[in-house]
């Protein structure tokens, strides 16, 4: 399989997999919706929270903050040196206190390294006047399978459409464009022509394809997949991408010695 990233901001990335076929496709969406691990919140020790919201919502909601990942500098708790106790490798804490009156921000989180929330202004809870909250945290990698906390984004894939156009007059022409707002679809001299090119292809939007179906005939390349990576911003899409593929690979390594014992 060929993979090369045909677009991409902090957001959105969109890769696109050449020979290649759905079923390689979708372990790859699986496995990093599911196993690739990021930074979250896990355990809270609250030691003063006077606000109206209850110790547990508080908790629930800091577990829900995205935090930036270095899967180079962490580690699984149940891979780590310190198997699972508790390390600086495989835990990071984060402290919050703060009085009222204000509005107590994901950005209020203190920490002394540099995991921090990605998204600054997630409101975690209210303080009036004489209201106050206090509490550790602590964030530790896991995995989506296990909570969807812990998810770093989301994946979706679609065959690469193959666009002809079909002979057409001007009415229909000008009908077709004025429920489409592609890039890949334009409108020339009273004629639609496609750009077909790897990048414009990708953005087409299904309305196009409805308010043109008169005028344009789409074959789809079951070779060739659109990867659309959305991160949450706790990694990047590329890697989100290379460590799906780490982990596809140690599982299968795992299943072949399993089935090896099976047989001997
Ligand atoms: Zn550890």
């Amino acid at each position: 399989m060929k993979a090369k990233i045909i677009s991409e901001n902090k957001i959105k990335t969109k890769i696109l997999l050449e020979d290649t076929m759905p079923e390689e496709a979708n372990a790859i969406r699986r496995t990093i919706i599911s196993e690739v691990p990021t930074l979250a919140i896990e355990d809270v020790v609250i030691t003063n929270n006077s606000s109206a919201m209850y110790d547990e919502v508080i908790a629930l909601r800091l577990g829900l903050i995205p935090l930036k990942t270095d899967l180079k500098l962490l580690k699984l708790p149940e891979k780590c040196s310190c198997k699972g106790k508790g390390c600086n490798k495989c835990r990071v804490e984060f402290y919050l206190k703060e009085k009222g009156p204000k509005t107590v921000y994901s950005g209020d989180l203190k920490t002394e390294t540099g995991f921090e929330p990605v998204i600054k202004d997630i409101p975690i809870t209210k303080l009036f006047e004489g209201q106050e909250i206090n509490l550790k945290a602590v964030a530790v990698l896991g995995k989506g399978l296990e909570h969807a906390k812990w998810v770093p984004g989301m994946v979706s894939y679609s065959y690469f459409p193959k666009i002809k156009v079909k002979p057409h007059t001007e009415k229909e022409a000008k009908e077709c464009i004025k429920n489409c707002t592609s890039e890949a679809i334009k409108l020339e001299k009273g004629k639609i022509v496609v750009d077909n090119t790897n990048l414009a292809i990708s953005e087409i939007k299904d309305s196009c394809l409805e308010a043109c179906k008169n005028i344009i005939n789409i074959e789809w390349d079951e070779t060739k997949i659109i990867m659309t990576i959305e991160s949450w911003e706790q990694l990047d899409a590329k890697t989100m991408f290379n460590e799906s593929l780490k982990i596809l690979k140690e599982n299968y390594e795992e299943l072949l010695k399993e089935i090896k014992k099976t047989i001997n």
